[in-house]
Parts: structure tokens; C-alpha cells; sequence
């Protein structure tokens, strides 16, 4: 099973870090911001299964990080904290982005179990779409955008996409790509690949970090699925 990575953007640290040591305990991957601003950043990086987001936060405040991510293309599902038991607060919640809230104080219980409930309401309503960090895939109206701003892919370039967003982490060699993608045998040609490779980073992976196609030396290459720094993390305590 995949481990569920989850961003916390709580200014109270006791409580950031109480919700870190009980999620970690559920066998979750956990990130922490104490401020708007780096909860933005990290959330932009799309890398998140999850966010938990205080709203009343130093600078930019809880409604405005669920705004930002949501206009940058970020669809992560947003459990919102509020110590407001104001039904205002809760609806201006969910205007901004958010999918859910929890007024505190709360059992951590609960707050499992919304979290659980999101999770499953995300990943039934995704069958149509693919998301992989900051980059994602629609199925259906075929578009495909990066941190937010799209890019316009060809029939080739598309499906080469998804093959490589449906086998993440795995080394592709360019005779499998030939066939899954192309449906033919290349041969002497697979040159053509490394071709259309070239096409689909200047499109979606040059300009961006981290870089998600990795060559691999004399076999292909691999789609790499983003992973937590530990360095962003050590950052955003610092701040
Ligand atoms: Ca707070």
C-alpha cells in the first residue's frame, strides 16, 4: 500500500507537532508548515494526499492558503482547523477550496476518520484523472498541466505521457515504450523516442523542479515520482 503523505499548516507548534506523532502513528507521512507562506510552498509541490490547514495563521491566513493552492491548480483535499465555532467561518472555508472542517478542540479520532472519508471520496471521483505531484492529466477533456499552467501536448506526446504517469518509479526501457506506446517494434529507430522525450520536457519538465523524467543510462528512463525533502521540512521549522 502506498504510504499516505499528509501536510499539517498549523502556527500552534504543540498541536502541529501532536497531530504529526499521531498521524505518523497511523503509518503516515507527515510534513509540517507553521505559516502560510511555507504551507504554500509546500503545497504547491502537489506531492500531498492530504492537507490539514489551520485557519488562523501569522501573514497569509488559512482562507487565503486554500485560495492560493486551489488557483494554482492544486486539487490535494483541504481538512480545515478552526477554533471558530462560527457557521461563517465554515461556509467561507469551504468558498475558498476546502473540502471539509473540524472545529477545535476535536478527538483525534474523528479527525481520522474525515481524513479517511476524504481519501475515499477523492480517490473514487479521480478515476478521470491522473496526479502525479504538481503535474496532472485528464483523461477525459485531455488536458494536461503543470504547477497550474497548461501545456498542449500531441496525440504522442499525450500517450507517452500516460504510460509513463500510469508506471511511475519503474525503469521503461525505449523497447517497451516502442511497444506500449507506438504499438511497433522500433529497432533501429528508437531514436524517434528519445525524440519525443525531448518534446514532452520542454512541455511539461524543463522549466520545473523537481524533474520527473530521469534518464536511465543505456536502457530508457524513468517517470520519478516526487519525493519529501527532508531539507524543505527542516526549512519550514525554521521559519
Ligand atoms: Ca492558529
Amino acid at each position: 500500500m502506498m504510504t499516505m503523505r499528509v501536510l499539517v499548516i498549523e502556527d500552534e507548534q504543540k498541536m502541529a507537532d501532536l497531530i504529526k506523532r499521531g498521524l505518523e502513528e497511523e503509518g503516515m507521512e507527515v510534513e509540517t508548515a507553521y505559516d502560510g507562506d511555507s504551507g504554500v510552498e509546500l503545497g504547491k509541490t502537489g506531492r500531498h494526499d492530504l492537507i490539514i490547514l489551520d485557519l488562523g495563521l501569522p501573514g497569509r491566513d488559512g482562507l487565503a492558503v486554500s485560495r492560493h493552492l486551489r488557483d494554482a491548480g492544486i486539487k490535494t483535499p483541504i481538512l480545515i482547523l478552526t477554533a471558530q465555532d462560527s457557521t461563517e467561518m465554515k461556509v467561507r472555508g469551504l468558498d475558498s477550496g476546502a473540502d471539509d472542517y473540524l472545529t477545535k478542540p476535536f478527538a483525534f479520532a474523528e479527525m481520522l476518520a474525515r481524513l479517511r472519508a476524504l481519501l475515499r471520496r477523492t480517490q473514487t471521483e479521480d478515476t478521470t484523472r491522473l496526479q502525479i505531484g504538481d503535474l496532472s492529466l485528464n483523461l477525459i477533456n485531455r488536458r494536461v498541466s503543470r504547477g497550474g499552467s497548461e501545456a498542449q501536448l500531441t496525440n504522442k506526446e499525450f500517450a507517452l505521457l500516460e504510460f509513463f504517469m500510469r508506471h511511475p518509479d519503474q525503469i521503461l526501457s525505449r523497447e517497451t515504450l516502442s511497444e506500449k506506446v507506438w504499438e511497433e517494434t522500433f529497432d533501429t529507430l528508437t531514436n524517434v523516442i528519445d525524440v519525443y522525450i525531448n518534446y514532452l520536457r520542454n512541455k511539461i519538465d524543463r522549466q520545473y523542479e523537481p524533474k520527473l523524467i530521469h534518464t536511465v543510462r543505456g536502457i530508457g528512463y524513468m517517470f520519478k515520482t516526487p519525493q519529501m525533502p527532508s531539507r524543505m521540512v527542516a526549512e519550514s521549522k525554521a521559519s
